[in-house]
């Protein structure tokens, strides 16, 4: 990587420039993966569930009447 003010070549793990000592942005690589939420699947599947006894519910007393 270089320096995005003086283009001074740095490593890759540096934080600071070595020659004009300015802050390095945060490398892209850095590996912060959100852990997935599992409640947001177990809503979505309560919802989806919900809504296919809703439209079954619908779709047997559509055919009774
Ligand atoms: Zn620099």
């Amino acid at each position: 990587m270089f320096c995005k003010k003086c283009g001074n070549a740095l490593y890759d793990d540096c934080n600071f420039c070595h020659h004009c000592g300015e802050k390095q942005p945060a490398k892209e690589e850095e590996k912060k993966e959100p852990e997935p939420d599992p409640t947001d699947a177990t809503l979505l599947f309560a919802i989806l569930i919900l809504v296919a006894i809703g439209f079954y519910f619908l779709y047997v007393t559509g055919h009774i009447h």
